[in-house]
């Protein structure tokens, strides 16, 4: 599973004067034959470097000491991971070896710190889930993220008082009294360590699950910051043992809450576009803003795929042609120019978000919010 916190720290990584290999390759579960020499080829390009006179001595023992490392790591038996990234510095003693749940493109970067702009764009496409189960004197909590649900912390119980023959003696309707103190008491502790955990990142949304009757009384005390948060509710026994039943049923809320995400930012940059403001739509001005490094956030239909054209020299792009209009050169061509696409707009820090709702996308296959203005298209 790739960890926020992973991420975090290969981002603080830095050669201080060494260099930092970073290397991605892609991961086919049906072929893992085909993994050693995706990486192998690519380590190649390193084993040439090494023999460059004017690489100095400590960056070569450095490289040829990641070289060794990540060749040991090819070799680790792994279940089912999308692509693998490596990032060394041997000589800072950094290793990180990190499973993506999703295909990236093969690259190798050598530079002072990793080269992490893949890994982000995985990590920008899940919501950290908090799932809390939750009854009158109990409240189990779960961290849902990348198909795995891990329980967190332990749970936390209050005393219920659930039927009336508990207290005996007392009349029924103080028993009752006491019995909904006693729960509001627990919602509102339940309710702190939520307010506590979003103020510390810890989860982006959140999934309640529990009795039907019982939920809304609980909302009733989330405070706004976890509120707002809340992606949605179901019903599910509180004291459920099957972790698989309650994956099942959280996931399908983040699956509703992140199609409505979809659907909302197509309607508003697709409405932006309309009004004449900072947005495009259709593929020919999305691969324009991302030859020029204008897209903040791009839309893209899943699944869909579009043979073009690149430039390798300056990254125009395009759908039909044979020559680059900005250099003249001849156009590469490529079976999916929206890949290439993508690639671009992470690489100039932009976001990507892959669109699986029906939406009115699908004409248009891409639209993207900018930055700035599209620069004029050169003549072609
Ligand atoms: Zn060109």
């Amino acid at each position: 599973m790739l960890e926020v916190e992973t991420v975090d720290r290969i981002l603080r990584v830095h050669g201080d004067g060494l260099p930092v290999l970073s290397l991605y390759a892609r991961f086919d579960p049906d072929d893992r034959r085909a993994f050693p020499s995706r990486v192998d080829e690519q380590l190649h390009e390193v084993r040439l470097l090494l023999k460059d006179p004017a690489l100095n001595r400590d960056a070569r023992l450095s490289l040829r000491g990641d070289v060794a490392r990540i060749e040991e790591a090819v070799t680790e038996e792994r279940l089912h991971p999308q692509a693998v990234a490596f990032f060394s510095c041997s000589g800072r003693d950094l290793f990180e070896d990190v499973e993506l749940p999703r295909p990236v493109h093969d690259r190798l970067v050598t530079d002072e710190t990793a080269w992490v702009r893949p890994l982000v764009a995985v990590l920008d496409e899940y919501h950290r889930c908090r799932v809390v189960l939750v009854d009158r004197g109990l409240a189990r909590f779960f961290d849902l993220y990348q198909d795995e649900l891990v329980e967190r912390g332990g749970p936390l119980r209050d005393r219920a008082l659930r039927k009336p023959d508990y207290a005996a003696g007392m009349r029924e309707h103080t028993t009752q009294n006491k019995a909904e103190l006693l729960a509001k008491r627990h919602y509102r502790a339940v309710a702190e360590r939520l307010d506590e955990e979003a103020r510390r990142h810890e989860f982006d949304i959140v999934a309640v699950g529990g009795h039907e009757h019982e939920i809304p009384e609980f909302l009733d005390h989330l405070p706004a910051a976890v509120r707002e948060r809340v992606a949605g509710t179901f019903s599910v026994h509180p004291r459920e043992d099957d972790l698989g039943t309650i994956r099942g049923r959280a996931e399908e809320v983040v699956q509703r809450y992140e199609r409505a995400e979809e659907q909302r930012l197509v309607a508003e940059t697709l409405e932006r576009c309309a009004a004449g403001g900072l947005a495009v739509a259709g593929l020919p001005d999305c691969l324009w803003a991302g030859a020029t490094a204008a897209v903040g956030q791009l839309l893209v239909q899943d699944e869909v795929v579009q043979p073009g054209l690149v430039c390798d020299t300056d990254g125009y792009l395009a759908v039909e042609g044979e020559r680059c209009p900005v250099c003249g050169r001849e156009l590469r061509r490529t079976p999916d120019v929206i890949d290439e696409l993508v690639q671009a707009v992470i690489d100039e820090g932009g976001g990507v978000e892959h669109v699986e709702a029906d939406t009115p996308l699908r004409e248009h296959v891409t639209a993207a919010s900018l930055r700035f203005p599209l620069p004029a298209r050169p003549a072609s």
